[in-house]
């Protein structure tokens, strides 16, 4: 058995899994308001023995929403959790747990998911967006995550699109700050729409709405293009809460054919996730050796 958890700002995943990587257990638990580590901990601590149901445990993998370095010993930034960044939190976590404890991003455990059980099964490369209050990303290259030389590869919701606004990470003009859906609720106040995002979408045929979507997908649709145009993937896989919307896939394949070189056309596949989010929780058990 192997535990399995997505750390995210408002809920915390948490699975068992056996060695296949099949769910055995899942549950969705509150994340404390405080976000601070010995918090979290303890939420994971209560709820270990139950998922286990007396079972051993090889290890946890735990999926976070921010950068880390190459070795995933230590967190450089997460942006909503204050105070974790220059801690080791493997370790930290392992002392708490007794348990040896393996760090990766939540996107590319979200990738890492889809690769091995999710729609990326059998596809050498592929690329994922997640789309939520932020936008993460997955590449898998010839059947392997991509990290880069930092560890800081994948990043795809910090891509330069432009627009001007400041992005969470502390620089400007960022994919998510456009079509990310904290980004989408920004907007919509500023037009004196109600921020929430379900019922943007439900009225998004709504004459003065068009541009809100129109521009997050136009930015999106550049953000895809560009990925598909360096990496030569065949596959786009769209997760996060976001592309579950009905008809998301619909209303943005107009964007994508316009930026798409020619020659492309026809050769990607661009799909949703049906793991949801599933698929981190997966991802993140997977980084516990001896799986599968
Ligand atoms: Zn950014």
């Amino acid at each position: 058995m192997r535990i399995g958890i997505d750390l995210g700002g408002h809920t915390i995943t948490m699975a068992s899994l056996d060695n296949d990587l099949e769910i055995c257990e899942i549950l969705d638990l509150d994340t404390p308001p405080s976000r601070k580590l010995e918090d979290v901990a303890g939420v994971l601590e209560n709820n270990m023995l139950y998922l286990l149901h007396g079972k051993d445990c090889e290890g946890i993998g735990i999926g976070i929403p921010g950068m880390m370095d190459r070795k995933r010993e230590t967190v450089y930034k997460l942006p909503n959790f204050p105070g974790w960044e220059g801690i080791e939190v493997p370790r930290v976590l392992g002392e708490i747990m007794d348990l040896p404890v393996y760090m990766e991003n939540d996107a590319n455990c979200y990738a890492l998911g889809e690769m091995y059980k999710g729609l990326g099964r059998g596809v050498g490369d592929f690329i994922v967006f997640t789309l939520g209050s932020g936008i993460g990303g997955g590449i898998i290259s010839e059947g392997r995550l991509l990290i880069g030389s930092h560890g800081m590869a994948g990043e795809l919701g910090h891509i330069a699109t432009g627009g001007g606004s400041l992005c969470g990470c502390g620089a400007t003009g960022h994919l998510e700050t456009e079509s990310g859906a904290d980004g989408l609720e920004r907007k919509a106040r500023e037009k004196g729409f109600q921020p929430f995002v379900p019922s943007l979408w439900e009225d998004r045929k709504v004459a003065d709405m068009g541009d809100l979507w129109d521009n997050a997908f136009d930015t999106l649709a550049r953000a895809i293009c560009s990925c598909i145009h360096i990496l030569d993937p065949e596959l786009i896989i769209l997760g996060g809460g976001m592309s579950q919307a009905k008809g998301l896939l619909e209303d943005i394949s107009p964007f994508i054919e316009r930026y798409l070189v020619p020659s492309f056309l026809g050769k990607v596949g661009i799909r949703v996730s049906k793991l949801g989010n599933r698929a981190a929780v997966i991802g993140a058990a997977s980084i516990v050796p001896g799986a599968h």
